[in-house]
């Protein structure tokens, strides 16, 4: 794709239905999530960053991922409030909220490959990296990421997809929906075992996307060090080979210790940390990035680490290097088939 002249200021993507998908009392997955990242977001003044409300996803962009009837389940669900799991509840705020949240990843997508924009944060609920194409479940209806990558591939004049998904959890929707595809290289560090149960070193991808799935597990109790090695020395690796138009970040922030949901222990400057690699094989790639919003439970904890994020995808800097964690090797070891590790 021909270079574009990037504009300076990155896009925000919000909308207010976000806050009409009510998950009930008690449950982790809720409005006030945004509710507190954008008030530290407009604590720090936004950044500078340019607010966007985020449009509804086209049945054409959901279609091209689930099956219709998985858009009749969601819209039947969210109309009489029922639930696809004990974790995955709906209300009647739901199927808007959804159209919204992978709408607004799409919207991302548009402004990076079509609007000259450099970065971009699609802030918005439900979640989706646990969505397959036709199962909602953990917390997620519509997969957004992947909706997103697909119209990116289909629409956009994009040819290759890289998804790098710091979600303490297995992205296993994105994963299972890009996993017989080259076009979508999906990198996804996740504590293991743990919910969804998915995602072992092994599982490396099939048919024509055998390698390019890159399944990264860590034990419980992870922290930066681990993870950056595994995005230093096996993400970005296979991502430079892979030589994609876009990167994508599945942005949870449930890795976080003192997330109540996840058992990682990164700090909120290594959201900062990791974020400044990415962004960096993006400048050396001359291709945009955007971070589209997953997990993250602790109110305070997800507010810091967003905006941190964001802070480091606008202004970069150069990354930090640490050495190769055990686990690193193993990886290698594994993935060094189909990739120069
Ligand atoms: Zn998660």
């Amino acid at each position: 794709m021909a270079p574009v002249r990037y504009r300076r200021v990155p896009v925000y993507l919000r909308h207010p239905s976000s806050l009409e998908h009510d998950t009930g009392f008690g449950h982790p997955e809720r409005a006030e999530r945004i509710g507190a990242l954008e008030a530290e977001l407009e604590r720090r003044d936004w950044l500078g960053w340019e607010r966007k409300e985020a449009p509804r996803a086209s049945d054409e962009q959901l279609l091209a991922v689930h099956p219709p009837e998985h858009l009749r389940a969601v819209r039947e669900l969210s109309a009489r409030e029922g639930a696809f799991d004990m974790d995955t509840p709906l209300s009647r705020g739901s199927w808007e909220a959804a159209l919204h949240a992978a709408g607004g990843a799409c919207a991302l997508v548009e402004a990076l490959l079509s609007g000259g924009e450099r970065t971009g944060f699609a802030a918005l609920r439900p979640p989706g990296h646990h969505a397959e194409s036709a199962r909602a479940m953990g917390f997620c209806l519509f997969s957004n990421v992947a909706v997103a990558a697909r119209h990116a591939l289909d629409s956009l004049g994009a040819e290759r997809v890289f998804i790098v998904d710091w979600d303490v959890h297995h992205g296993n929707g994105t994963n299972a929906i890009f996993h017989a595809s080259r076009e979508v290289l999906f990198a996804s560090i996740h504590q293991y075992p743990f919910y969804p149960g998915t995602g072992p070193l092994e599982d490396v991808g099939s048919g024509e996307g055998e390698g390019f799935s890159l399944n990264l597990p860590v034990p419980g109790g992870s922290g930066e060090d681990v993870f950056l090695s595994l995005v230093e020395h096996i993400a970005i690796p296979a991502a430079r080979e892979f030589r994609p138009d876009l990167i994508l970040i599945s942005a949870g922030f449930d890795a976080h210790r003192a997330d109540p949901v996840g058992g990682c222990a990164l700090e909120t400057s290594s959201y900062g940390e990791l974020a400044r690699h990415v962004r960096a094989l993006a400048d050396e790639l001359s291709v945009p990035v955007g971070a589209v919003l997953e997990g993250g439970y602790d109110l305070e904890a997800l507010a810091a680490s967003v905006a941190t994020t964001m802070e480091v995808l606008a202004d970069g800097g150069r990354p930090r290097s640490v050495d190769r964690h055990r686990l690193t090797d193993a990886a290698a070891e594994t993935l060094g088939r189909y990739w120069g590790l």
